[in-house]
């Protein structure tokens, strides 16, 4: 893995070239792109569906009333954001914040990958179904929230996204149970061997992240 100064200039260069990525018709009606945020050298990587009202204004993923939720969860289990990496399947807002449609997703796959590719997290945390979607194609979150699944070298494990937790009530708790386990399956992949980046690449390939 490069140390810490590395990843963040390779991200900072990512940040730049996703700012004026014109790839699909979201660039039109962004106010700021939204690539992502926290530790570049992060084992965790958290990845939500796409930017709402204030992560458009701000450029900054979850900095809504679902981010505050997120930073709570992050909380219950002695974690800060600037701990772990925090982005989105797409970075730019849906007007009136519709579902990413799957040419948007599409196009947008790129940044995803080379975002895994850089921090190469040991643990991703995929909040809602936009994201489960990517590493569990076909999988209902409803049946495998916070089941761990292996990937190749990763640890994979699906959340209910916070917002959908924060309408429908009964999903809080759910989420909050969901979120007390991810320490032990930290601990699991951090004794754990670095995974070697040919490792790493190949299953980059096989999951087209
Ligand atoms: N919901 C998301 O999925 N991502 C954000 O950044 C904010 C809300």
């Amino acid at each position: 893995m490069s140390d810490n100064s590395d990843n963040q200039d390779a991200l900072a260069e990512l940040n730049q070239q996703i700012a004026v990525c014109p790839d699909c018709e979201l660039s039109e009606t962004r106010t700021r792109t939204v690539p992502g945020e926290g530790n570049p050298d992060t084992d965790i990587l958290f990845i939500g569906e796409a930017p709402g009202y204030y992560e458009d204004q701000q450029g900054r993923p979850f900095v809504g009333p679902a981010g505050q939720f997120l930073e709570q969860l992050l909380g219950s289990i002695g974690l800060r954001r600037i701990d772990v990496y925090i982005c989105n399947v797409i970075k730019c807002r849906p007007p009136q914040n519709q579902d990413p449609l799957p040419h948007q997703i599409k196009a947008c796959d790129k940044w995803l990958q080379a975002q895994m590719r850089i921090i190469a997290p040991k643990m991703v945390v995929t909040l809602g179904r936009y994201s489960l979607a990517k590493f569990m194609p076909g999988q209902s979150i409803s049946r495998i929230h916070g089941q761990a699944r292996r990937i190749s070298s990763l640890l994979v494990v699906p959340m209910y996204h916070p917002a959908a937790a924060l309408h429908q009530g009964g999903l809080r708790k759910t989420i909050e149970e969901d979120f007390r386990k991810l320490p032990a399956f930290l601990k699991e992949v951090v004794k754990e061997k670095e995974p070697d980046s040919t490792e790493e690449i190949q299953q980059m390939r096989l999951f087209q992240l």
